[in-house]
């Protein structure tokens, strides 16, 4: 991801002017401030956000700052309080971005910031970028709500052309939300009715019957942001069942279930929070043969 382009102190503080939920379970900040107006004026700082939260112990915002080098993190509590976000909306004129935010309770620590989060309410924006969907024809996009936000996105972007299935897994039916295209996409929305989040195969079932055109050979990619064992199954299947390669296929593991993100991403294959510093285009990304997964 790329941090902002400064050094030494941040002027990366975002401040809170609205709160809306989008539905229950959705909620989303719209950041605004000069610390947001500086992380606005960058388009290369889509799709993903790094942001810094306060330390619920103490209370305080205490931020990394930058060197030539990106963000230097002072303590690895300050690496702690770091979590992996879509950029929902980035508005360079209002000098704003909104941020959607699962509420999946208490026990995550930017859940629990944004249950709390009022007019006034600040964190950091670290830095952000990440690689997004190669352009295609035909589009298969799959997620749980946290990736929700991200195919959001993708949706309102494609034009007319584009054809394809979005495959959503959400808590439940209040959870749909209206995602505004001029494609031809056929959303599905998949509720899993009670169950915990990560824990049903609904996205897998959904995916493995999926039928990918091949009349006209038409450019396919796939784009799943998940849980990560369903990223790694995914995977699998889009490469060996569903026969598309590397450079059809996104495959993220947005979190993973017991583990919080710092946990997950000391253990998963890459450090996420500095891999994710890099600005990843789709071109580099085929020239490494490295796809920005973190589970093999
Ligand atoms: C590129 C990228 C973009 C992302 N974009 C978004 C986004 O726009 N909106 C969004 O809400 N999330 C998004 N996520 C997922 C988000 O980063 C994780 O869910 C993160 O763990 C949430 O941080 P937390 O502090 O709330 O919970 P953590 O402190 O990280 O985790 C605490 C506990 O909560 C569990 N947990 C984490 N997330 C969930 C969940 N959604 N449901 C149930 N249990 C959970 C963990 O397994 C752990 O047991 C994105 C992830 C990536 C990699």
């Amino acid at each position: 991801m790329k941090p902002l382009d400064t050094t030494g102190e941040l002027p990366a503080v975002a401040e809170v002017i609205r709160v809306v939920d989008v539905t229950p379970r959705m909620r989303r900040v719209t950041f605004g401030g000069p610390g947001a107006a500086l992380y606005a004026s960058d388009p290369t700082r889509v799709p993903n956000i790094k942001i810094s939260l306060p330390d619920p112990e103490t209370g305080e915002l205490d931020l990394p700052y930058f060197d030539h080098e990106g963000v230097v993190f002072r303590s690895p509590r300050q690496r702690e309080l770091v979590r992996t976000y879509t950029v929902r909306r980035m508005d360079p004129d209002a000098g704003e971005f909104d941020i959607d935010f699962v509420r999946h309770g208490d026990g995550g620590l930017a859940s629990a910031w944004a249950e709390r989060a009022r007019p006034g309410s600040t964190l950091g924006a670290l830095g952000g970028g990440g690689v997004v969907a190669a352009e295609s024809d035909w589009y298969l996009l799959v997620g749980d709500e946290t990736a929700l936000p991200a195919i959001g996105r993708m949706v309102e972007a494609l034009p007319a052309s584009a054809r394809g299935r979005a495959i959503v897994e959400i808590a439940d039916d209040g959870e749909r939300q209206e995602l505004h295209t001029d494609s031809a996409l056929e959303i599905t929305w998949l509720s899993r009715n009670g169950a915990p989040a990560g824990s049903t195969d609904l996205l897998k079932d959904a995916v493995a019957a999926v039928d990918v055109p091949t009349e006209g050979d038409p450019r396919v990619f796939a784009w799943v942001g998940a849980e990560a064992r369903v990223a790694v199954w995914m995977r699998r299947h889009l490469r060996e069942t569903k026969g598309l390669d590397r450079k059809q296929t996104l495959v993220i593991g947005y979190w993973r279930r017991g583990d919080d993100e710092t946990t997950y991403g000391r253990t998963a294959d890459h450090d996420r929070v500095d891999d994710e510093y890099d600005v990843e285009l789709y071109d580099e990304l085929q020239d490494d043969d490295h796809d920005h997964d973190h589970d093999h």
